[in-house]
């Protein structure tokens, strides 16, 4: 499978014809090449864009709805095709795709719905003035997305950028390009007007960082890793492009001992290693009560050893492949590192070979006990499937460590008790709280974190907001 770029409504290969390996994590074979695009290419993806600006943007909301629907529709009807696309290039089960799939294509059809409603606001001044707020398209913008849950969040970036009437240079990850190409295709079937969406495939360093650049590239949408985030700040900044970053986290999953114990272990397993662990808000540090410590502990390793590790495409799989090599050792590592720190291996602490998949990348579900809050392996990002586990004495004891590390994305709070759960969500440094729940996701809300975890919300009105510029109109009476 070779994947092109999707500029002016038209699969191309970049221009310097170059193209890089596409591997399956489940066996660890290059199964494809993709287009390792470069400057020009983009400079050719932003021409497109530019030209289509004008007339998109003043297409009428309910013609951009429609549209957004017909995509959302296309997305719908090649569900398992997708999926099984996904579960390829990403690792991922299966189930897991299919379900990623199904909110693909709810950003579309959310956002379509966000066209027809997003509206002005105004201000009266008692009788002396009436203000209102004129939102238009920003013009070109660039979307830029990483690996661990592709066209879920390639869609949710791309929808209310076009929902709003802006057209986009977007860059997939290199290592999950083929759902964002098949969303070209569905995007051209659905209507699209050529050169309102083009995605431009290539490595970070040569693409994402030309769409960074790109003078007339006004505003940039980027979720990935906290580093790059930093990076593309940096570069962005001083141009004064708008910019919203959703990056990394290291999110705590707190648990008091008067939890509804089945539902918090049930859903623990789930928030430490769904989509083997590689989701931003997987909760990666457990922290629980001592008097329920050790009957917790004993109960989500039983339920983690339950878990089938293998291929991704087996029905019965919970935990599939780690997406890449690189990322495979990166979290490896972490394991050893962990070890040396301190950490006692209460289950998995190491890589897996099942039988017929041995050349892929495979980690079993790790469980870490003792290790000190502050331990590198408590305050770094692993984004594998590894967890740690704390016991905690009090509020105020588990609160100051649930705080400690540079990240704020999301935290959970298992506990029945009203007014503990609500001064917590309160206290948390995070942009995000769930209690008695994990990934329960309404598009309405505010999506995205603070301090290293990013700058700027996605979600419902917030993403048209950042996709829009406002002007204020004065006018005395
Ligand atoms: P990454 O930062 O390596 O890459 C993300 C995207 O940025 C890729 O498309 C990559 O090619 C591109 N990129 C790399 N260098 C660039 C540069 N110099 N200029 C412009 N673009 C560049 O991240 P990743 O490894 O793909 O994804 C994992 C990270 O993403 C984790 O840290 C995870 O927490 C984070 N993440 C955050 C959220 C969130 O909503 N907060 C959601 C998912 C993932």
């Amino acid at each position: 499978m070779n994947i092109l770029n999707y500029i002016n409504g038209e699969m191309k290969a970049a221009n310097n014809g170059s193209v890089l390996d596409n591997y399956n994590p489940a066996t660890g074979n290059v199964y494809g090449n993709i287009a390792n695009s470069d400057a020009s290419d983009v400079a050719d993806a932003y021409e497109a864009a530019a030209l289509a600006f004008p007339s998109w943007s003043i297409t009428p909301a309910e013609e951009r709805f429609k549209i957004l629907n017909a995509i959302a529709e296309g997305i719908d009807s090649l569900r398992d095709t997708l999926a099984l696309a996904e579960s390829n290039d990403q690792g991922k089960p299966l189930w897991l795709a299919k379900n990623e799939m199904i909110r693909a294509g709810q950003n579309f059809r959310f956002f379509a719905t966000a066209a027809m409603q997003f509206a002005s606001e105004s201000h009266a001044m008692e009788n002396k003035a009436i203000n209102y707020t004129l939102r238009t398209p920003i013009g070109v913008v660039g979307c830029i997305s990483p690996w661990n849950l592709p066209l879920y969040l390639f869609t949710w970036k791309i929808a209310p950028a076009l929902a709003a009437g802006n057209c986009v240079v977007a860059k997939p990850s290199e290592f999950t390009p083929v759902t964002a190409a098949m969303l070209g295709e569905i995007c051209s079937s659905a209507g699209l007007p050529n050169g309102v969406l083009n995605i431009v495939n290539g490595l970070g360093g040569s693409v994402g960082q030309a769409i960074v650049e790109h003078p007339k590239i006004k505003a940039i949408s980027f979720t990935g890793g906290t580093v790059t985030g930093k990076h593309i700040s940096s570069v962005a900044g001083p141009m004064f492009k708008k910019v919203s970053l959703e990056l990394g986290g290291k999110n705590p999953n707190i648990i008091f001992a008067d939890a509804d114990m089945d539902k918090a272990i049930k859903t623990t397993v789930n928030s430490s290693f769904m989509n083997q662990g590689e989701i931003c808000l997987c909760g990666s540090r457990v922290f629980v009560e001592r008097s329920a410590y050790e009957s917790v502990k004993s109960a989500l390793v039983a339920e983690v050893l339950k878990m089938k590790v293998g291929d991704p495409l087996h029905a019965e799989t919970r935990v599939g492949a780690i997406v890449s090599k690189p990322h495979y050792e990166k979290v490896l590592g972490y394991i050893e590192l962990a070890k040396e720190e301190g950490a006692t291996v209460l289950c998995g602490g190491g890589a897996l070979h099942p039988e017929g998949f041995e050349g892929g990348y495979y980690i079993a579900p790790t469980i870490l006990e003792g290790l000190p809050f502050d331990a590198r392996c408590n305050m770094e990002e692993i984004f594998g499937p590894v967890i740690t586990i704390t016991p905690f004495d009090s509020v105020e004891e588990v609160l100051a460590m649930a705080n400690a590390t540079e990240y704020g994305l999301a935290a959970t709070v298992w506990t029945q008790h009203l007014t503990r759960a609500h001064q917590l969500a309160a206290q948390l440094q995070m942009g995000i709280v769930w209690i008695n729940c994990w990934l329960l996701r309404d598009l309405r809300t505010p999506f995205g974190g603070v301090k290293s975890s990013g700058v700027g919300r996605e979600g419902g009105l917030e993403a048209m907001r950042f996709f829009t510029e406002v002007k204020n109109v004065c006018v005395a009476l």
